[in-house]
C-alpha cells in the first residue's frame, strides 16, 4: 500500500471518490514512483538521491515540480529515470504503478514512458518495454488476488528532442501484442512539431496502431494542428491550449456565447479527447494565459463546450497527487457532483485504446459502478 493514495469524498454530497471506477489515460512511469522505492532502487545501483529520507524527497519532488515551467518539472525526471535503467528495477516500478493505481480505484490505466531514456545500463529497447510488461502483469496478478480488477496496458513515448522516433514507433508495433497499446510523443513541445517525425506516424498508421501526442501543452494551435494532422493523433495529451481557438463572442446578464473556431471545431465535431491533466497544467504554466488557480482551467470551459474532456493526473509524484485528488479539485472549482464525474470517466473509457466492444464493456463497467455509489 501505497501511504500517498488517500480517500478524497465529493464536496458537499459525501460520496467516496476513491471508490469510483476510474479511467487513467494519462499516467506517466517515471512519474508515478513511490518514493521510498526511489530510494532503495538508488542504493541497489550506487546513485544519490536528493533526500535520502522519502517524506524529504517527497517534498523535493513537489517543490521542483512547482517552478511553473516545463523545462524544470522536467528536470525532476533525471531522479526517477536514474533508478529505472535494470530490469528489477523497470519491473518493481511498474508493479508499484498498478498497485498505485488499483488503490485509487483506477479499473482501467494507459501507462506511458519512454523506453529510449531506460538504456543507460545496456538494456536494449525490447528488454525495457519486457521489464515494464512483467512488472505490470504481476501488477495486475496481485491486485486480483486481493480480490480487486484492473486492467493496464502500456504506451509508448518517443522523445521529441531526439531524432527516434522511428524506433519507438517499430518497437511499438513489435510488441502490440505484447502488452503494448499505442504510441505517444512526449518531451519539449515548442519547436519540435509532430511533423518532425512524419515516417514514425506514417508508419504507425498503416499499421494501424493509435497514437496520442502530447500537444496544446506547452505551445498552441500550430502544435496541436500538427499532432491532428501529421500525427494522425486520435488523442491530445493535455490539449488545454486549443481553448485560444475559443473566443467569448457574446456575454449577457445570463449567458456566454462562444465563437470556435475551425481547429477546435474539429476537435470537438470528431470527439478528439484531451487527456486534461489539472494540477500538472497549473505547474508545467500550460494554463498561465487564463490564470493561475484551479478555477481558471479551461477544463469547464472545455466540458461545458461538449469537448471529450477526460481527467488525468500526468505525473502523480511529482504533482503530489492521484486521479481521485484531480477530480476532487475540479469538483471543488466547479462544482461537479457524480454525474459529471461519470461523464468524465466514460469519455475516458470511450477514447481508450481498445476494441470498441471492449470500451463498451469498460463504460457498462463504470456506469454500475457510480449507480452503487
Ligand atoms: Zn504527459
Amino acid at each position: 500500500m501505497n501511504a500517498a493514495v488517500e480517500n478524497f469524498l465529493l464536496p458537499g454530497g459525501g460520496a467516496d471518490i476513491t471508490a469510483l471506477p476510474k479511467v487513467s489515460l494519462h499516467d506517466h512511469l517515471d512519474g508515478g514512483l513511490r518514493p521510498q522505492t526511489i530510494v532503495e532502487l538508488a542504493d541497489e545501483i550506487g546513485y544519490e538521491v536528493p533526500e535520502r529520507d522519502p517524506v524529504k524527497l517527497t517534498s523535493w519532488f513537489a517543490d521542483h515540480a512547482d517552478s511553473g515551467s516545463l523545462v524544470d518539472y522536467l528536470k525532476t525526471f533525471d531522479v526517477t529515470i536514474a533508478v529505472m535503467q535494470t530490469t528489477e528495477g523497470l519491473t518493481r516500478v511498474a508493479r508499484e504503478f498498478v498497485h498505485d493505481l488499483a488503490d485509487d480505484g483506477v479499473i482501467y490505466g494507459e501507462i506511458r514512458w519512454a523506453p529510449e531514456q531506460h538504456l543507460q545500463r545496456g538494456l536494449d529497447l525490447d528488454q525495457v518495454v519486457s521489464a515494464v510488461q512483467e512488472g505490470l502483469e504481476e501488477g495486475v496478478d496481485s491486485v486480483r488476488a486481493s480480490g480487486r480488477s484492473i486492467r493496464v496496458g502500456q504506451l509508448l513515448s518517443s522523445m521529441r528532442q531526439t531524432d527516434r522516433s522511428k524506433d519507438i514507433a517499430e518497437l511499438a508495433i513489435r510488441h502490440r501484442d505484447r502488452g503494448v497499446l499505442g504510441f505517444d510523443s512526449a518531451g519539449p513541445e515548442a519547436g519540435f512539431p509532430a511533423s518532425n517525425s512524419r515516417e514514425a506516424y506514417d508508419l504507425l498508421a498503416r499499421s494501424f496502431l493509435p497514437a496520442t501526442v502530447h500537444a496544446g501543452e506547452a505551445d498552441g494551435l500550430d502544435s496541436i494542428r500538427s499532432a491532428l494532422f501529421d500525427g494522425r493523433a486520435l488523442r491530445l495529451g493535455h490539449g488545454v491550449r486549443l481553448a485560444e481557438d475559443i473566443s467569448i463572442a457574446r456575454e449577457d446578464d445570463e449567458n456566454t456565447y462562444v465563437s470556435l473556431g475551425d481547429l477546435s471545431q474539429w476537435v470537438k465535431d470528431r470527439e478528439i479527447a484531451l487527456e486534461l491533466s489539472p494540477s500538472s497544467n497549473l505547474q508545467t504554466g500550460a494554463i498561465e494565459q487564463w490564470g493561475d488557480e484551479m478555477v481558471d482551467h479551461p477544463f469547464d470551459l472545455l466540458y461545458q463546450l461538449g469537448f471529450r474532456v477526460t481527467v488525468n493526473t500526468d505525473n502523480r509524484l511529482m504533482s503530489a497527487t492521484t486521479l481521485s485528488r484531480e477530480l476532487f479539485l475540479l469538483s471543488e472549482a466547479f462544482g461537479y457532483d457524480l454525474t459529471d464525474l461519470e461523464v468524465f470517466q466514460i469519455n475516458a473509457a470511450s477514447a481508450a485504446f481498445l476494441p470498441i466492444e471492449e470500451r463498451e464493456d469498460l463504460s457498462e463497467t463504470i456506469s454500475a459502478g457510480f449507480e452503487s455509489a
